[in-house]
């Protein structure tokens, strides 16, 4: 006899645990169901991003972005040192101790919020039963008035770059090399192939990302990308766009890719090879047969603009759905289901979502890019702002980038802010805010910030867009 709850999430990434933990705070008898191990065998909550994604991929970047900063930057300050050195597993080991700390906070989190927690692979059955397969080999049956399903994503396999966990690797095992890799090569100039490739081009790799399109991160402001591709290549990694890789070969320890460019047919050897071509919603073996919900030709569950699934008390939320895979964007969906199944307003706003890539000068935006505003037929004025010309960012060695927004020519109301540089992932949110509040330029111009701060370059740039900003000339 299966046991009742009034909500069963399957899945405890970023949003089934959000789910979850906010239906549990809503009074509501729940249970989170999660089939991931950590890398001591052990069941580890959180999903891929803890385990494997956001969190230690920022220890890393953050890890050797200080190595990085010694051997580039320290000078400038009067500092110099002998003799610097890094210790990867002791690096990684960090990592590690981060990864746990927070993966256990999840469990501690469901336990304080009373929420009932198996281990092992679940699958919706027809009548909104979740079979459990947990690792012991038992199962168990749970019926869930409402089911969330939160199953998240798996990285893209290529068929010609088929990872074994040595040479060619995703990024869980990017995350996890042992020794800096005297070359890697990596396919997708993405956010992960950016972000590790960073790390390791930092802690002295030789770094080769390939990427099939013409254009570098065309989803980012093309003036953002720009000098985002700049500050790259001073950085000594090597992106080659137009980049098709169509074979590669282990031999030995070392992994030939052969790929065509604007030139012809070429081949890199190098030591690792990470595919970072994109993620697929992990659908797999997921529904048995009769449940009524539907996968796309993506594998994705398809859900309305409410991640209702259409089958009577089935959600779906996080990246086994539409919509950008971001550990932000499932939070804000879990805790909106779990408010409407409890009679709530939940809702997600997509226009406002922020996109951040961790890299050095950081990359941020939200709302419409000027391609889009263009191609949309919006009118727009643009203010701009250079972080070179901002006190703090000078003191502080990080000149590079600036802030822009864009707002309608006519009500003022701010449609989009794009940001390159340092700590631009915190200044991101001037412009989400603004956005939710409906807020214009003049808005933001007219609210005070701190002096010095980064985040008078946002204050600059929306003066700008009204041809006022103070410390540039109009
Ligand atoms: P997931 O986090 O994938 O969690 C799904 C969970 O469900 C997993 O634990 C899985 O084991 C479990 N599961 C799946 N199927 C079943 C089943 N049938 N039964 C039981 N359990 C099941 N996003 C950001 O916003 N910021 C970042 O900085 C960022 N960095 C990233 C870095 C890397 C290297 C990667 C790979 C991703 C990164 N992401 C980042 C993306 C982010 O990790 C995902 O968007 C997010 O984890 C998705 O959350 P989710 O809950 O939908 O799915
Ligand atoms: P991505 O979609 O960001 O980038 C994949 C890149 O690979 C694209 O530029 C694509 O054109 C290229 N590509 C695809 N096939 C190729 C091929 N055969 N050869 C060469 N290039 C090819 O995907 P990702 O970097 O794998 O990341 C997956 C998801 O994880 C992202 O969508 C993102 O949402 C999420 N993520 C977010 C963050 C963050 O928020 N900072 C960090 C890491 C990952």
């Amino acid at each position: 006899m299966a046991e009742q709850f009034d909500v069963v999430v399957i899945g405890a990434g970023p949003a089934g645990y959000h789910a979850a933990i906010r239906a549990a705070q809503l009074g509501l008898k729940t249970a989170c169901i999660d089939a991931a191990l950590g890398k001591d065998g052990k069941p580890a909550l959180g999903g891929t991003c803890l385990r494997v994604g956001c969190i230690p991929s920022k220890a890393l970047l953050d890890s050797s972005r200080q190595y990085w900063n010694m051997g580039h930057i320290f000078d400038q300050h009067g500092i110099s040192f002998n003799d610097a050195k890094i210790d990867v597993t002791k690096m990684v080991g960090r990592k590690d101790a981060i990864v746990k700390q927070f993966t256990g906070g999840i469990a501690q989190l469901f336990k304080a919020n009373k929420v009932a927690t198996y281990y092992g692979f679940g699958q919706l059955q027809a009548g909104n039963v979740v079979k459990v397969k947990q690792h012991d080999g038992s199962e168990v049956e749970l019926k869930g008035t409402n089911v969330i399903i939160a199953a998240g994503s798996d990285s893209i396999e290529l068929p010609f770059a088929k990872f074994d966990g040595k040479h060619i690797v995703d990024n869980v095992g990017a995350l996890d090399f042992t020794e800096v890799p005297k070359r890697l090569a990596v396919i997708g100039a993405g956010v992960i192939g950016l972000e590790l490739g960073s790390v390791w081009k930092r802690l002295g790799s030789d770094v080769t990302i390939l990427e099939a399109l013409p254009d570098f991160l065309a989803a980012a402001d093309a003036e953002v990308a720009k000098v985002a591709a700049k500050e790259f290549k001073k950085q000594g990694l090597n992106i080659l766009l137009n980049a098709k890789v169509s074979k590669t070969e282990i031999k030995g320890e070392e992994v030939i890719v052969s790929y065509t460019d604007a030139e012809g047919e070429k081949s890199l050897t190098v030591d690792k090879l990470l595919v970072a071509v994109g993620r697929r919603a992990a659908s797999k073996g997921l529904l048995a047969d009769g449940t009524g919900v539907q996968i796309n030709e993506r594998g994705q569950i398809v859900v309305d603009d409410h991640c209702h699934t259409g089958v009577d008390g089935v959600w779906a939320v996080g990246d086994c759905v539409r919509g950008p895979m971001l550990a932000h964007k499932g939070f804000e969906e879990g805790v909106a289901v779990a408010e409407l199944i409890a009679g709530l307003p939940g809702h997600v706003n997509f226009d406002t979502i922020p996109w951040v890539i961790y890299t050095e000068p950081e990359l941020a935006w939200v709302g419409k890019t000027e391609a889009q505003l263009k191609a949309e037929g919006i009118p727009y004025k643009a203010g701009s702002f250079p972080f070179a010309a901002n006190g703090r960012a000078v003191a502080m060695v990080e000149p590079a980038g600036f802030v822009k927004v864009l707002a309608h020519a006519e009500t003022d109301r701010v449609l989009g802010m794009h940001l390159v540089g340092a700590n631009v992932s915190e200044l991101v949110h001037e412009g989400v805010l603004t956005m939710e509040f409906s807020g214009s330029s003049d808005d933001l111009a007219r609210i005070c910030h701190a002096h010095p701060s980064l985040s008078e370059a946002v204050h600059d740039a929306a003066m700008a867009v009204t041809k006022r900003a103070i410390h540039k000339a109009n």
